[in-house]
């Protein structure tokens, strides 16, 4: 269902004269034309830019600067905007903060503040009309349409409450806000562009297309999904309760963001998953292990496998124990195997014939 189509009744807005009814009035989104049009061209230009590279067109150089700046984009999110700023679940020095700051610039997912609130938000009311991603408003939604749309009112209210306190002490952050126009420009746009033309004499057409709109399409779109396909296909093993899944393809695509089940359980678990290492593709959790090795980051917050397996056992779906080792380690393979348990071996002993 097209989001435009979707009404909302809200019961917490009143008429002017309205005092102790019970009047309902129609929320009917209205659409944003402008980030209509930014989202169009960005994701049918990114084919103009797949094109070119396929074709060949690029110099070799520019395909490696391609991926070494779509990789720290998409890393200076999740480690940086989510992990770090939206759920404080780890600590770092500044110097390791200014780095994610210029990354996640370039990645130009707009303002740290604005990520931090409307992220904030969403793990606070998730599946209700209070979030801003809303799931149950649809895939497409979730996916790319809440950005074209006007806010429920609910959620503007509880934007305007969600507690940003820690984000605007930071001055490097209020920095970002207040100049985000310029400063889009020059690290979105200018800096990824400019750079393979005057380093390697790239064609600034060429560049434009691969290394602004391709690149932005791509980091764009993986931030979409965990919005998006990590609230609708997947597993719920910590909670069923939830819309948030496990999804590996998502956790393979996000640098270890796809275990969003866990995630919105345990939103304060820098590893963002219940294994922080990279046989579980969480490379955003092995970096950040990688630099509290220097002293750049401390206070790695992390929740006990005690407390995983109460969760799992009170409220997952069951498919935790599909895929963990330990769930098997009592395994049996047949009659006499040791392992039996001792009252079930007496009972089959007893039911002998
Ligand atoms: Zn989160
Ligand atoms: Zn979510």
């Amino acid at each position: 269902m097209a989001p435009k189509d979707v009404k909302f009744i809200d019961d917490s807005i009143k008429t002017d004269n309205d005092d102790m009814t019970t009047e309902k009035i129609v929320y009917k989104p209205r659409i944003q034309w402008s980030n209509v049009a930014v989202n169009l061209f960005i994701h049918f230009g990114s084919l103009v830019g797949v094109y070119h590279m396929l074709t060949l067109q690029p110099k070799w150089q520019t395909y490696i600067w391609f991926l070494i700046v779509t990789v720290l984009c998409n890393l200076s999110v999740c480690i940086g905007v989510h992990r770090l700023w939206s759920h404080r679940s780890f600590k770092a020095v500044r110097k390791l903060r200014l780095l994610l700051l210029f990354f996640y610039t370039m990645a130009g997912q707009s303002s740290v503040y604005n990520w931090v609130k409307v992220h904030r938000v969403h793990h606070k009311f998730a599946e209700t009309e209070k979030d801003p991603l809303n799931f149950r408003r649809g895939f497409f939604f979730a996916h790319v349409g809440w950005y074209c749309l006007t806010f429920h009112p609910e959620c503007e209210k509880e934007m305007k409450r969600i507690d940003m306190k820690d984000i605007e002490a930071d001055k490097d952050i209020m920095f970002q806000y207040n100049n985000y126009e310029i400063l889009f420009f020059i690290f979105n746009i200018m800096l990824p562009v400019l750079t393979p033309c005057y380093f390697w004499n790239e064609s600034l057409w060429i560049s434009f297309w691969v290394c602004f709109v391709t690149r932005f399409a791509i980091n764009f779109t993986q931030l979409n999904f965990t919005n998006s396909a990590n609230h609708f296909i997947g597993r719920r093993p910590y909670d069923k309760g939830q819309s948030a899944t496990d999804n590996l393809a998502m956790v393979f695509f996000s640098f270890g963001e796809g275990y969003h089940n866990y995630h919105h359980v345990f939103p304060y678990d820098y590893r963002s998953g219940e294994f922080g290492d990279i046989g579980h593709y969480n490379l955003s959790a092995v970096l950040i292990d990688f630099f509290a090795k220097f002293g750049w980051v401390y206070d790695r917050k992390m929740v006990s496998s005690e407390m995983i397996s109460r969760r799992v056992m009170k409220s997952g779906d069951g498919t935790h124990f599909l895929s963990h080792e330990e769930a098997h380690k009592n395994a049996i393979y047949g009659y006499g195997d040791k392992d039996i348990d001792p009252d079930d071996q007496e009972d089959l002993d007893n039911m002998k014939n």
